[in-house]
């Protein structure tokens, strides 16, 4: 939808295939954490002010359950006004489908792609939609579809780590709550996150497949007592807690994010464990510098886009910003949760010496907030 929506400004025909329902008919309570960077890329697209109260996130709390050392992230760090803000994914989803609806770009719902073949000069894609199926031919085919899809495409296979770990998810609340407050508490079972969320929390704790098991099946009060022994006495008791849901956490990325016509973004082309809230926003930037590669297409030039150049510019453009970021996030997980007492003596150094170094500060935040572009950021 990104993308699209960032090609509306262009002379290129845009279809628009979606599996699901319109927008409307969709309610998916999850949370993000959108970087201060997304914030720029949807108020690029005209989305940001369409969003119902997106809670700006002013600090950011690390800290090592049952070690020393903790960090302290504010927005002075990375000179930005907020270091992100959290939205519901349905909001989102809502905004961008009623923009997509009033663009050039024509959007089918309800239409399943099925399979899909790829050569020099074309790409073939084949959906259902109802009872009919239909087939479209287009110069260029990018795959969004968090990669169900992509191993059709000749030469690309994914790289696949099971972190053997679950998410749960849920809306929390506590007895004294810090406005504007997010917290990343890396415990030996996982990190655990409670993003500042209306007048509670959104939570996502991860923790070993079985133990999340147990967990899920905890009542309420007994689920907020092992989650107060675990994040601790900062707000004082978890009070409430919503309905819960559970995805199970795998690091995947593709060997190749391009294919004859062929390109892939966001979780297509790689799903990263949601340790520092990644995934959504890496995968925007995708869409945003494929536009912008797209839009560097001098008008008329014939073949363009999808040529093997454009896809190989594209491809050169995004390689550090998703290595780095599958880097950052996979290493925090393995760090953390190393049970090894020298590791973890050097990770509670590590945190209490990123508090006291703001250039390391900077590095981190700039790194979160906009990729590897931040690094080059004074
Ligand atoms: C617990 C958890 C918490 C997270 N929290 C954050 C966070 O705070 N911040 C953040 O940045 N990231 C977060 N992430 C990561 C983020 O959710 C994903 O990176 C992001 O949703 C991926 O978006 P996507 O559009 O690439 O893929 P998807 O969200 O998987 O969307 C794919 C789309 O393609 C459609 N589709 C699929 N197959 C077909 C088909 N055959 N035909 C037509 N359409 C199809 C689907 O209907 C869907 O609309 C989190 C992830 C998890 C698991």
């Amino acid at each position: 939808m990104a993308l699209a929506l960032t090609l509306r400004e262009y002379e290129f025909s845009v279809l628009l295939l979606e599996a699901r329902e319109l927008p409307e008919k969709v309610d998916d309570p999850r949370p993000l954490a959108l970087s201060y960077g997304s914030r720029l890329i949807l108020q690029r697209l005209d989305i940001w002010k369409n969003l119902t109260q997106p809670a700006p996130i002013t600090t950011i709390h690390i800290s090592n359950r049952g070690h020393f050392g903790h960090a302290v992230l504010t927005p002075d760090d990375a000179g930005v006004p907020a270091l992100g803000y959290v939205v519901n994914y349905h909001d989102l989803y809502h905004s961008m489908g009623r923009a997509i609806r009033g663009s050039n770009a024509v959007y089918q719902t309800n239409a399943l792609v099925t399979a899909i073949r790829t050569d020099l000069s074309l790409a073939q894609v084949a959906y259902q939609q109802g009872s009919t199926t239909r087939q479209v031919r287009a110069r260029l085919l990018v795959l969004a579809d968090g990669g169900k899809l992509a191993e059709q495409i000749d030469g690309v296979r994914y790289h696949t780590y099971d972190y053997q770990q679950t998410a749960i998810v849920a809306n929390v609340k506590v007895e004294s709550p810090r406005p504007g407050t997010a917290f990343e508490r890396f415990t030996l079972n996982g990190p655990l996150a409670l993003l500042p969320s209306g007048e509670g929390y959104a939570l996502v704790w991860t923790m070993p497949a079985a133990a999340a098991e147990k967990i899920l099946k905890l009542d309420d009060r007994s689920f907020l007592l092992h989650l107060h022994e675990q994040f601790g006495d900062r707000m004082g008791e978890f009070t409430h807690v919503g309905p819960r849901s559970s995805f199970p956490l795998i690091l995947k990325h593709a060997s190749t994010i391009t294919g004859h016509r062929a390109v892939l973004i966001g979780n297509a082309a790689q799903a990263l464990h949601p340790v520092a809230g990644q995934g959504f926003n890496l995968g925007l930037r995708d869409a945003w510098e494929l536009a912008s590669e797209i839009s560097r297409i001098p008008s008329g030039t014939p073949g363009e886009p999808g040529s093997t150049r454009m896809l190989a510019a594209y491809s050169r453009r995004r390689q550090s910003d998703k290595r780095i970021s599958r880097l950052f996030t996979d290493s925090l997980v393995k760090l953390f949760t190393a049970d090894l007492p020298l590791v973890q003596t050097c990770s509670g150094m590590g945190l209490a010496a990123l508090d006291n170094l703001p250039p390391a500060r900077r590095l981190i935040a700039h790194q979160m907030i906009f990729g590897t572009k931040g690094w080059f950021i004074g």
